[in-house]
Parts: structure tokens; sequence; C-alpha cells
């Protein structure tokens, strides 16, 4: 399986949502960490409130999927005000079974900042997934695990020229 982003951008804010709504896309399924917010910020930023305030206008349903612990992610979700699920073990299939049951397949799309966790579990079960840069390199061990896999896959990809890093496109 090809672990190959339908979109690439470098940040959350370069998305075009726009394009999103026009897709017929509902359900905006966010990371937090190193998508949203660095791994050892407690708050969320003025800037990050400011989007979500703009893609809810928008129509669409932002939603936080994320293996961080449940009262950071409970702090979020209240200053977004928006709804969201934890759980520990992201690109297992069956994780992603569960909450996706609950929405219609058809208008979900991923956003997350690794191909090991993001990409990976979104592609498994044939759904639509958006890469973005990490935030920083500051990251807990268990992520960089799956960075050294991250990176020989990306070494691969960048030699076939499948998927170049920082060349950023949308084939939403
Ligand atoms: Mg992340």
């Amino acid at each position: 399986m090809r672990l190959v982003p339908d979109a690439y951008y470098k940040n959350v804010f370069e998305i075009n949502y726009d394009n999103l709504v026009k897709k017929e896309y509902k359900y905006i399924f966010f990371d937090v960490d190193n998508t949203l917010l660095t791994y050892d910020s407690k708050n969320v930023d003025e800037k990050i409130i400011k989007l979500f305030k703009n893609i809810k206008e928008k129509g669409l349903e932002p939603i936080i999927i994320s293996n961080s612990r449940k009262n950071r992610i409970g702090i979020i979700l209240n200053t977004l005000d928006i709804k969201g699920y934890t759980f520990s073990k992201k690109p297992l299939k069956f994780v992603y079974k569960n909450i996706i049951n609950k929405y219609d397949k058809n208008k979900c799309i991923f956003i997350g900042d690794q191909l090991m966790t993001d990409v990976l579990g979104a592609k498994r079960n044939k759904l639509k997934v958006i890469l973005v840069d990490r935030i920083n390199d500051n990251e807990p061990f268990g992520t960089k695990i799956w960075r050294f896999f991250e990176r020989k896959i990306l070494k691969k990809y960048d030699n076939k020229k499948i998927f170049i890093v920082k060349k950023y496109y949308d084939n939403l």
C-alpha cells in the first residue's frame, strides 16, 4: 500500500477549506500533536481558535482524533467547542472503523502530520487524507520510532518521484 496523501500542505492554515466544501466533505478529522499544536503546548493559541471558527462558518464540522492524554484533549475540545476522540492505537483499522461508522464515510477527511499513523490509518480504511508538515522536531520517543520508518519510506518515494517532501499539492 502506498502511503501517499491525497493532498499535502505546509500547515493547517494553508489548506484550501473552500475546496473541501466544494468537494462535499463535511467531517474534518484533525490530529492534534504537531498538526494543530506542539507536543508540549497546553493551550490552544489564537490562530487555531480563529481557524476553527472559520472552518465551522464554512459549514464543515471539525473533529479531533488524537493519541494524546485525555485531560489535554479535554481542554482543547472545550476551547474549540468541538467533538473529539482519544485513543492510543491510531494506525489500527478497527479504531478508525469504530469512529467512521458514526459518520458518512464519503464526507470524511483526515488531516495529520505523520505518514505511519495518520496517512496509514486513513489509507487502510480507504479514507481521504491530507498531510501537513510537523510543527517542530520536538517529539516523544514513540513518535521518533515512527519517524525512523517514515524517513525510509520518504527516501524510497523521493527516489521514485512518488512523493517529495516540501513539494506541496492538492489532488482532492
Ligand atoms: Mg501528530
